[in-house]
């Protein structure tokens, strides 16, 4: 590897070593030592990013735009280096880390032409009425506003998508957010290797340094300092349910409670209706299987729940299928010893619950396919169930018709998505159906497997809790930016006292 690791955090721009280090535990290649974050680093950080945000905060979008392809382009620059650590620290093949920093380039790429094209400040206008009676009304003028400081905290299965760079710093800095990122202690090369990217776009900007900071740490007290510290004004978090919860509690516990962003984990159901089994059970036990263990079945968005209308034609061909491919897949490197081990774990408490259709033979750090089968009974008694394991295990939940269908929707937690395999002869049971999933989950897909999430306008990647802490917000997409904005309204201000997107006139 060309690059030379220094191990260092990045604080406003500059290298900043600790007294304490922690050892990165990569799947592959050599342990290197990185400085332990601490309180008083927070502190820094986040007044570094406050001061920062007296002038970014009124920057133009043009130089946010030009920052953020800036950044898309340093990234680009360090290719390399970055796709071999990321391949040492996580385990994920080559092929998936470059498709992924294609990701990450692209989302920063598009928050540059969104922030560009300027429909995202909502512009409103109310014209002045003088003579309005009883009374006048003033003007009044409306635009969406940066909030300031931001929290980022990544996922340790998205390296680069859902970390330094991700979709939660491109959409702050493109909202004029500085950000301070919690480096994650899975990937904490790769995370210094982008943390350098960004300090050198900002600097070719002109930006001020505090615009960015990276503090890494493998122990709670870092991120729970940075969620409490009081010149943060919303987190942005990608991970599990456990820690995304604990955070959220702080989040609101503060004196001035702040907004936490967090998506966490979902079992995101299947829902295949009878015509589409009748057709197609076997291929869609077939393509269930490849989406459950795609990427060691560490997506937030892994099938994990099939539901199956009890011994109907083609339910056989289905399970006969998945088994058999998932008893085909080898064992794949998860992306920590501490995942690899809650999945053995998790899996081994699931097995008590239901028919074992596929045991886990996983070792070490590694994950093999695990099916279960259980009946919508169990599956709505046991909450357990619907609680994510991560990694590459299907519950096959068995309906009795479909009446016990809806049932069970009615009884689902909240969900990032819901997929219906159907075709034309399924419409009645699927238009019965849809009002009940669109109150459960951020996105409603058909005929596809819902692993593979757009970077859209139209994407909404949350939903109800548990599935994210905030349902009306999504942290993938154009929508993505209105996290990190609040809209402030203008009275009778004169027009050179305005931002400059209101001075002028607006219809
Ligand atoms: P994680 O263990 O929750 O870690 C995420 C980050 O939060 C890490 O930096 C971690 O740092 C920190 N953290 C966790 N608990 C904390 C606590 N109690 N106090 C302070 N900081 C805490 O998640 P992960 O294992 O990396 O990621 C996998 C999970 O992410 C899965 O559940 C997956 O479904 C979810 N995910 C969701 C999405 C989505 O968009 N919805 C996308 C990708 C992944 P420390 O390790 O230092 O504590």
């Amino acid at each position: 590897m060309s690059y030379d690791f220094h191990g260092q955090h990045l604080i406003a721009g500059a290298r900043v070593d600790a007294a304490e280090r922690f050892a990165s535990s990569p799947a592959t290649g050599p342990s290197r030592r990185f400085a332990n974050g601490t309180p008083a680093l927070v502190d820094t950080a986040c007044r570094a990013a406050e001061e920062a945000f007296e002038s970014f905060g009124w920057s133009t979008r043009e130089t946010r735009a030009r920052l953020l392809e800036g950044i898309a382009g340093a990234i680009e620059g360090r290719a390399a280096d970055l796709t071999e650590i990321a391949m040492q620290e996580s385990g994920l093949p080559e092929a998936r880390l470059v498709g992924e920093r294609g990701r990450t380039t692209g989302q920063l790429r598009y928050f540059a032409a969104l922030i560009r094209g300027g429909d995202y400040l909502d512009l409103r206008h109310d014209a002045a009425l003088p003579d309005r009676q009883p009374l006048p009304r003033p003007e009044l003028r409306m635009m969406q506003r940066p909030i300031g400081p931001v929290a980022v905290f990544g996922a340790s299965n998205f390296p680069l998508a859902f970390s330094v760079a991700g979709g939660d710093t491109a959409s702050a800095l493109a909202a004029a957010c500085p950000v301070v990122v919690k480096g994650h202690p899975a990937h904490p090369g790769t995370s210094e290797i982008v943390a350098e990217a960004i300090a050198e776009a900002l600097r070719a900007a002109g930006l001020p340094g505090g615009c960015f900071s990276l503090i890494h740490g493998d122990s709670v007290e870092v991120g729970t300092t940075l969620v409490q510290h009081p010149l943060i004004r919303a987190v942005g978090f990608t991970g599990s349910l456990r820690g995304g919860r604990a955070l959220f509690d702080l989040c609101a516990a503060r004196a001035e409670p702040i907004p936490f962003f967090g998506e966490l984990g979902s079992v995101n159901p299947v829902f295949v209706l009878h015509e589409a089994l009748r057709a197609r059970g076997q291929t869609l036990g077939e393509g269930w299987a490849a989406s459950l263990t795609m990427g060691a079945g560490q997506f937030c968005t892994n099938p994990g729940v099939l539901v199956l209308p009890a011994g109907a034609e083609g339910a056989d061909s289905f399970v006969t299928a998945a088994v058999t491919a998932l008893e085909g897949a080898a064992p794949q490197t998860m992306l920590t010893d501490g995942i690899a081990e809650a999945f053995r774990a998790g899996a081994a408490g699931l097995e008590a619950l239901g028919a074992v259709l596929l045991r886990n033979e996983s070792r070490a750090r590694s994950a093999a396919p695990v099916l279960l089968r259980v009946t919508a009974e169990q599956f709505l008694r046991e909450r357990a169930l619907q609680h994510e394991v991560f990694g590459p295990l299907g519950v096959i939940v068995e309906v009795a018709g479909d009446a016990e269908l809806l049932a069970l929707a009615r009884g689902l937690e909240g969900q990032l998505t819901a997929t219906l395999q159907m075709d034309a002869g399924d419409m009645p049971l699927a238009r019965r159906l849809l009002p009940v999933l669109e109150r459960k989950v951020g996105r409603v897909l058909a005929n596809g497997w819902p692993t593979g999430v757009e970077v859209a306008d139209a994407m909404v990647h949350g939903g109800p809790y548990p599935a994210s802490t905030n349902f009306g917000a999504t942290s993938v997409g154009g929508m993505a930016i209105r996290r990190f904005l609040r809209p402030v309204c203008y009275q009778n201000l004169p027009m050179a006292l305005l931002p400059e997107e209101l001075a002028r006139p607006l219809e």
